[in-house]
């Protein structure tokens, strides 16, 4: 499937929409889950059009990875997360979860976050 620009990222993207933008560069953008699962929980999204995490390590050009990560270091700076820790998370697929289909990690902080999955 390719890339559907009409996507929800893509639109905060294009300033479409609005959101509670934390920090960017050329590379990367961050800012609030409108939903949010915990104290802090940030998105960080790449600037150019990823599907998902595959598409992006697989399609992105190096400067654009670099960037990509660095923009997470940044925010991990910004947000004071490297004391206390956070957990890092891409969705991708039916098994993933993933809704929104512009690459994107959370960023989750702020608490204690537990075990890694609910047990079921
Ligand atoms: P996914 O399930 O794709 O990994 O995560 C998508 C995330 O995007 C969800 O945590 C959801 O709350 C968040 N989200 C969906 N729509 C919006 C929106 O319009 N604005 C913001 N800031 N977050 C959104």
């Amino acid at each position: 499937m390719p890339y559907d620009s009409n996507n929800i990222f893509a639109k905060i993207l294009r300033g479409e929409i609005p959101c509670k933008k934390i920090a960017e560069d050329e590379f990367y953008l961050a800012f609030h889950d409108i939903q949010p699962c915990a104290p802090i929980h940030v998105l960080v999204i790449p600037k150019s059009a990823y599907k998902d995490v595959y598409d992006f390590n697989q399609n992105a050009n190096p400067d654009e990875i670099i960037g990509f990560s660095k923009g997470i270091n940044q925010v991990i700076e910004l947000l004071n997360l490297r004391q206390d820790g956070f957990r890092l998370i891409s969705n991708f697929g039916t098994y993933g979860g993933q809704e929104v289909p512009h690459y994107h990690v959370h960023l989750l902080g702020g608490k204690k976050l537990g075990p890694m999955l609910p047990s079921s």
